[in-house]
């Protein structure tokens, strides 16, 4: 490798770091945890019916955020925030308060009405990151253990879209729809035009997941192949594939759509507690490493291997292909653009 090489691969990490840093200071904001799915893999599932918080403390988390911390982002999530009768007054709460993007996790079902869409885009959300969980109702359906949910989730999507929300979709990979993966990205890039974003999540191993480890969880070493040809379906297709909790030199040489590479810091409240700050690397979501990771360039940042996976499927899920280790030069060339690493 030569001199003109090295610092070209220095300077597209040194500007990467750099935008990162220009990232929106972030709230995520859990508003309860009712919800109107019953999805199979849920990590709060058994949380559905804790009361949701109220209007005027909700008022009190978003003033903390916003005025105290100077967060500009928000991130309405739950249980199913569409849930909420009040979340148009939160919202146009937020956004006279300075929030300038709000974003919602939703399903989206409750988004199949339109005048529903068209008052939370004039009380100010900017973006939804919906949960879509297969190409088809069957799939779909099943996992969320709702029938007509796919067809309201549809609905909702095509919505948001029209209205100008910008979406990102977030898939839970499963024994029930990986194999469909790279379907299910050309299904999202052929029935919703607009959309440009799309995240792949290896699920949480607590909650439904974890109670359902042999039905429900693809080990990581077969879920990474069917991720990667994904994420090129998505490049193909013009579509953005982002992965969630996957780490990254799983889906070489695509490190860089590893979403918690470039993740900011942000803060979390939640229904019981708020969090000051925190990232992903904090002692709230727990890393395990193995001795192979090594030196990889990646590591301060990459989710690691969770530790509830490694104490379930212990080192045989762990076998990942020696030389793995992430080199900066893999990173930057990745960053840079260019797909294969040479
Ligand atoms: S830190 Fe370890 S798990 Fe993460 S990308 Fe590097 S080698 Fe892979």
């Amino acid at each position: 490798m030569n001199d003109q090489m090295n610092w070209k691969m220095a300077a597209e990490i040194i500007a990467r770091a750099a935008k990162s840093w220009e990232l929106p200071k972030s709230g995520y904001v859990k508003l309860g945890y009712a919800c109107n799915n019953h999805c199979r893999f849920c990590t709060a599932a058994w949380k559905h019916g804790a009361g949701d918080r109220s209007t005027e403390a909700l008022r009190q988390v978003f003033d903390g955020l916003l005025q105290e911390e100077g967060v500009t982002r928000l991130d309405l999530s739950g249980g199913e925030p569409t849930l909420r009768s009040d979340l148009v007054e939160l919202v146009a709460y937020a956004r006279a308060n300075g929030a300038v993007q709000i974003s919602l996790q939703t399903n989206a079902r409750a988004l199949a009405r339109v005048d529903w869409v068209r008052a939370l885009k004039e009380a100010g959300v900017t973006s939804c990151f919906v949960s879509i969980h297969g190409c088809d109702a069957h799939t779909h359906d099943f996992l969320t253990d709702r029938p007509g949910s796919f067809r309201q989730t549809c609905a909702g999507i095509r919505n948001l879209l029209e209205h100008g929300i910008c979406v990102t979709t977030n898939t839970v990979v499963t024994t029930a729809n990986a194999q469909q993966l790279s379907g299910l990205v050309m299904f999202l890039a052929h029935s919703f035009s607009g959309l440009k974003h799309i995240k792949l999540s290896y699920p949480h191993l607590q909650g439904g997941a974890a109670d359902q480890l042999e039905e429900l969880v693809v080990p990581l070493w077969k879920a990474a192949p069917l991720m990667v040809a994904a994420i090129e379906e998505g490049d193909r297709e013009g579509l953005h594939v982002e992965t969630e909790f996957m780490p990254a030199c799983l889906i070489a040489p695509h490190y860089h759509r590893a979403s918690e590479i470039d993740r900011p810091r942000y803060h979390l409240s939640d229904v019981q507690f708020t969090v000051p700050e925190i990232d992903h690397t904090s002692s709230l979501r727990p890393r395990y490493f193995l001795e192979s990771c090594g030196d990889c360039i990646l590591r301060n940042s990459c989710c690691g291997i969770h530790p509830l996976h490694h104490a379930t499927f212990g080192d045989a899920d762990t076998h990942f292909p020696p030389g793995r280790t992430v080199l900066a030069e893999d990173a930057a060339t990745c960053a840079s653009g260019s797909k294969a690493v040479e």
